[in-house]
């Protein structure tokens, strides 16, 4: 496996993985698959180097991975929080992460997610639309709610090469104010002149996981040639900065990112602070999952399925955006001359559960073998689902030889937690529930 697909502190051979001198098969062990084990040194030094290439300031994307720990770590190496729910923001200030250093994101914020914004003064509000304006004045006006520093989000109308699910600099993205149009303008126009907001700048956000500069850089010149426009102090260039799935993926650095920024944007004239909000390239590879396998099945057609003990439910991309993963065997990562070609698939109710096509793995890959899949600290455990009543995984973090836990496993109470069936509390118009559900009738017949 090639090191720039392990989190930095790996140490890979003799039949066992070290994460941070923490053995993996132990830990596997201890708690439980699936696991995600992050080095917790690698997100740190991460986190330190956006905050270097980003002098104006570097936000952590919360949705890429949240719990408090990984709050707490973001804002403890000098980073800003982007938060785009009252879930994130719950998470993040129960972390201790200051409201002031929060920034709330979202297209469609409701009236307590803004209330609680404004209360709390935010750093900055990222506002999306005519309506949110709305919200936000009648909030500032009625309720006597501090006026919040706001940025706009705009749309650049530039297509990226990226998968269309997380493609948002479009012309016809659900996300900002169109610059083409002259929307983008009257809004930061009106947002100037009212009184119950106190205007900051330009924000632009084109897509994820996009591998070349020109995009990224596109979206900013272009967001930057409007803020100089506008008067902006201050433009966040967004997150978006690709990563390697797999040995054939090419990614640019972050020290090139920033520098192509950068150029990009003093060229259009404009003097203010930049900043960039990373998510994924901050966590994806400083995390993997480890999995046990359960199955191994050749079918007549000669395709041999490896089924683990997770699936779909802990790890969506695959299914949602066809994402390519490398997978190998903790005790022997090297195939060998004569592998196995296997598709590492789950154990949830569908076809389309394979996590990884193709993998190869040694012969004598066998039932209780554990399985390591890398690249998986981004977008996972935070997409992932109770989908056919799985509990999510837990995870932990890896530092100087020993196992933090962040995250417990889900047992089958928490499946049950919010799960009401009580007649007493059953709803009293739609009596078409009650008949409907066998279940619910049965104890009273
Ligand atoms: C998702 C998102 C990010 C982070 O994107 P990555 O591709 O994970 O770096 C940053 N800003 C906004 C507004 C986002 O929606």
């Amino acid at each position: 496996m090639p090191p720039s697909l392990l989190p930095d502190n790996t140490k890979l051979g003799l039949g066992a993985l070290l994460i941070n001198g923490l053995d993996v098969a132990e830990a596997a062990s201890r708690f439980g698959t699936p696991l995600q084990v992050y080095d917790e040194a690698h997100l740190r030094a991460r986190c330190r180097e956006f905050v270097a290439a980003f002098p104006g300031g570097a936000a952590y994307a919360t949705k890429a991975f949240l719990c408090r720990a990984m709050a707490r770590l973001a804002y403890e190496e000098g980073m800003t929080l982007d938060v785009a729910s009252g879930g994130e923001m719950t998470v993040a200030l129960a972390a201790g992460v200051p409201s002031g250093s929060l920034i709330l994101h979202g297209n469609n914020k409701s009236d307590d997610e803004l209330a609680d914004a404004l209360r709390l003064r935010v750093r900055r509000i990222v506002v999306d639309s005519r309506d949110e304006m709305n919200r936000i004045r009648i909030l500032v006006q009625r309720r006597g709610l501090p006026a919040p520093e706001v940025l706009i989000r705009v749309n650049p109308a530039v297509n990226v090469m990226t998968h269309p699910a997380v493609s948002t600099g479009q012309a016809d993205s659900k996300f900002g104010f169109s610059i083409r149009s002259g929307e983008a303008a009257a809004a930061a126009d009106d947002m100037i002149a009212d009184p119950e907001f106190r205007f900051r700048g330009v924000h632009v956000h084109v897509g994820s996981q996009l591998a070349s500069l020109d995009a990224i850089a596109a979206g900013a010149s272009i967001a930057a040639g409007f803020a100089r426009c506008v008067g902006a102090e201050e433009l966040v260039i967004g997150g978006g900065l690709g990563v390697a799935q797999t040995r054939a993926d090419r990614v640019p650095s972050v020290k090139a990112w920033s520098a192509a920024v950068n150029a990009t944007v003093r060229a259009t004239g404009f003097e203010g602070t930049i900043s960039a909000e990373p998510g994924r390239s901050v966590v994806a590879t400083a995390g993997i999952t480890l999995y046990r396998v359960g199955t191994i099945k050749n079918v007549p057609s000669g395709r041999c399925y490896i089924s683990i003990d997770g699936g779909l439910s802990d790890n969506p991309r695959p299914a949602l955006y066809g994402t390519a993963y490398e997978a190998f065997l903790v005790r022997c990562p090297d195939p060998g001359a004569d592998p196995v070609i296997a598709d590492i698939v789950g154990k949830n109710c569908e076809s389309g559960d394979t996590l990884a096509s193709g993998v190869r793995l040694p012969r004598d890959v066998a039932v209780g073998d554990l399985l390591c899949m890398p690249v998986t600290g981004a977008y996972v455990h935070s997409m992932s689902s109770n989908y056919n009543k799985l509990g999510r995984a837990a995870v932990i973090f890896a530092a100087e030889g020993r196992a933090r836990m962040v995250v417990r496993r889900e047992s089958m109470r928490d499946l049950l937690a919010t799960d009401v069936f009580d007649d007493a509390t059953m709803p009293p118009s739609p009596g078409l529930l009650r008949s409907a559900s066998p279940f619910a009738t049965q104890p009273n017949n």
